[in-house]
């Protein structure tokens, strides 16, 4: 007997959503790290009567890739100097990144970690003895602005007790912006441009993921902060492991390519990031490297990144190589290295680093770093705890594979590709670098902040909350000089919901033509499309298929197949609201994937070796490409654009 044609998710869709009109001056779409500190700063400086809305896809409380909480925050300059933080940030990111956006960053991020521990962010701390001090028993030594010495697992990152750090986050933003200014569950899909200057934002269009609703909304500012993108490239757990990523599900490229649909220029997105990170699990590597100080060997029990052979390597692409601090990719680089001489897997000794902690430890000191080994994967990636506890793995005993995970977009984290921002508005930052409001895009009215911002990674959790902070000022400095410009946007209401609800007109003008309906000729499903794509970036644009390795001719390819997904997009189909979700952030997702295999074309060389290849180009060709490379998109032509800008180095080596 046939099964009945019926939608499988929570609520149906409907042909004819309401309509909920909304007129604002400032518009926050995104709820993460860099929003909430957009949402905590802004009222500072706007007037009383400025309407502020922020929209989140998800809930405040967990929303974004702090959801699971973290156990370690990685930028707090502390005794450190800015300009050494550049450094760092330049030489991580093989040499090419606005430094402007690095200082300024720099000099402001500790102040929202002051604010963290403010708002009840248990931070570690070292006793007057030297020892490690957490969570409550911390509290005892003061806090960080008062002078108390944080543990550092490194020179930038600092340990906290941190599965409730985006409740303490978003809480402050919510308290700040008064709940009734706060749309969550709603997802934004289109920015929209103003009717009488294409290059400057008037407003966006979203939808309820509770009820059939599309909000139009009126802005004359709007920060987009949407995080980064996942499932671009296909991940390493298929099937029934199938959710598993190390970077949250929820962020598909909607800042990216928001961004570039209404004129802005991205910048720098050839480059990815991918993790070397537990296998499967995805759990953090950053503590028992750095605090319980684990060597990682290949699979013949080689410290392989030791070696002389690996020192070469290294040096054929000093100055980087050779620094006092490898480079994430070329790290990646080493064990790629191993893998394909067949000298794989990788594996992390943790038993050895823990027994040999243990030699200065007693039985208790001793237990208590067991559970802190557990706690650093409840605090941020709690499947690494499930997936120990279903091998049987103690880590005193057994020790983990580590292995470099798909290829992820982020400019926040070990990334930096993004969109192309104007710096601050002061004598020393070069004129190409600005122009006029700090953070905002080459689209005038459009800001943006945490992975958004392109060319400048390494600000992690605190970095995009103080950025977020940044661009408020400068949000509120544009709508007062030139928000009386906004003339408002020229789609109409009808043009907007059919736009937004065409997925759902599509599946619904033909769910009965078949009887099985994920299987019909007039349509495709989102979960059909999330596959297709994964499928042809993995092989074509260097995934974890071709060990990241692709070329000018898969390339090539990998644009047609592009072409004719975007065709077929037309046809997506939802039955409900879950579908229509998946359909719009299939949909951010190519763009994103177009715009960064689209610089990995035009960029002739191999600048991150173990992040991705360009067989046709390998190695470093700085005569060339020591540049940035920036793209930009014409939605009404579909015809992209791509050029070279040049790097400005403003901090001495
Ligand atoms: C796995 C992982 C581990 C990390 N570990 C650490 C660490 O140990 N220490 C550290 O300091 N930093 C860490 N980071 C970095 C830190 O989490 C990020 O730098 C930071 O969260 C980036 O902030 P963001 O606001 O740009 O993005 P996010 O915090 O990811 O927020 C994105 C927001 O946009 C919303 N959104 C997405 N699309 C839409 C849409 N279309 N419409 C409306 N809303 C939308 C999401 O719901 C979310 O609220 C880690 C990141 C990852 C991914």
């Amino acid at each position: 007997m046939a099964l009945p044609n019926k939608p499988v998710g929570e609520l149906r869709a409907v042909r004819d959503p309401e309509v909920d009109k909304r007129d604002v001056d400032v518009l926050i779409v995104g709820g993460g790290m860099a929003a909430c500190g957009t949402a905590f700063e802004i009222k500072k400086w706007a007037s009383d009567d400025t309407k502020i809305l922020l929209c989140d896809k998800a809930a405040l409380e967990r929303s974004g890739a702090v959801a699971q909480g973290l156990s370690a925050i990685n930028t707090y300059v502390g005794e450190n100097k800015p300009e050494d933080y550049v450094r760092m940030v330049r030489n991580d990111l093989m040499g090419i990144v606005r430094e402007d956006l690095i200082f300024d960053l720099g000099r402001h991020v500790d102040d929202s970690v002051h604010l963290f521990e403010e708002w009840g962010l248990p931070v570690w701390k070292k006793s007057d003895d030297g020892k490690t001090l957490d969570g409550k028993k911390g509290q005892k030594q003061g806090t960080l602005k008062g002078g108390a010495t944080p543990v550092r697992t490194g020179k930038w990152q600092i340990m906290i007790n941190g599965e409730s750090y985006k409740r303490i986050v978003a809480e402050a933003g919510k308290k700040a912006l008064g709940s009734d200014n706060i749309i969550e569950r709603c997802f934004i899909v289109e920015i929209l441009n103003d009717q009488a200057d294409p290059n400057r934002v008037a407003g966006a269009v979203g939808f309820s993921l509770r009820e059939n609703k599309v909000y139009i909304i009126k802005a004359k500012v709007i920060m987009v902060a949407c995080g980064g993108a996942v499932n671009v490239y296909q991940p390493r757990s298929v099937g029934e492991g199938k959710g598993r990523a190390w970077y949250p599900v929820w962020n598909a490229g909607s800042t990216y390519t928001m961004a570039l649909r209404a004129g802005a220029e991205l910048s720098m997105m050839e480059n990815r990031f991918t993790p070397a990170r537990f296998k499967d699990g995805y759990g953090p590597v950053g503590a028992w490297f750095l605090l319980f100080k684990a060597q990682t060997v290949n699979g013949l029990g080689e410290n392989y990144a030791a070696s002389d052979a690996a020192k070469a390597e290294l040096e054929k692409y000093a100055p980087y190589g050779t620094a006092a601090v490898t480079p994430t990719c070329l790290r990646n680089h080493l064990m790629l290295n191993e893998y394909k001489a067949g000298r794989g897997p990788i594996i992390m000794k943790t038993s050895a680093a823990l027994a040999k902690l243990a030699e200065t430890m007693d039985k208790k000191e001793m237990k208590h770093l067991e559970s802190e080994a557990w706690e650093d994967f409840l605090d941020m990636s709690i499947g690494q705890a499930g997936l120990w506890c279903a091998t049987n793995t103690e880590p005193e005993k057994k020790d983990s594979e580590v292995m470099p995970t798909e290829p992820y977009l982020l400019g926040s984290h070990s990334g930096c590709c993004g969109i192309w921002c104007s710096g601050p508005n002061e004598d020393w930052v070069p004129a190409e670098y600005k122009w006029g409001y700090n953070r905002m895009t080459t689209v005038r009215g459009l800001f943006t902040s945490g992975d958004g911002v392109g060319c400048s990674g390494h600000k992690f959790s605190s970095g995009s909350h103080a950025e977020g902070r940044i661009a408020a000022k400068s949000m509120i400095q544009y709508l007062r000089d030139e928000g009386s410009k906004v003339t408002g946007f020229k789609e109409t209401d009808q043009e907007l919901v059919d736009f937004v609800y065409q997925p759902v007109r599509n599946y619904l003008d033909h769910c009965n033509y078949t009887t099985a309906e994920d299987v019909n000729p007039n349509y495709c499903k989102p979960a059909g499309m999330a596959l297709r794509l994964m499928k042809m970036t993995n092989e074509y644009g260097g995934g974890t298929a071709t060990y990241y390795m692709t070329s000018g001719k898969n390339l090539e390819i990998l644009m047609d197949l592009f072409e004719m997904f975007r065709e077929d997009l037309e046809k997506i189909a939802a039955g409900d609201l879950h579908e229509l979700l998946r359909a719009w952030e299939i949909n951010h997702r190519l763009y994103t994937a177009q715009a960064h295999t689209r610089h990995i074309q035009y960029r002739q060389e191999s600048r991150y070796p173990g992040f991705y290849y360009r067989g046709d180009f390998m190695g470093q060709d700085d005569k060339e490409w020591f540049c940035f490379t920036n793209s930009s998109y014409n939605k009404a032509t579909n015809e992209w654009s791509l050029k070279k800008v040049p790097y400005i180095k403003i901090i001495s080596d």
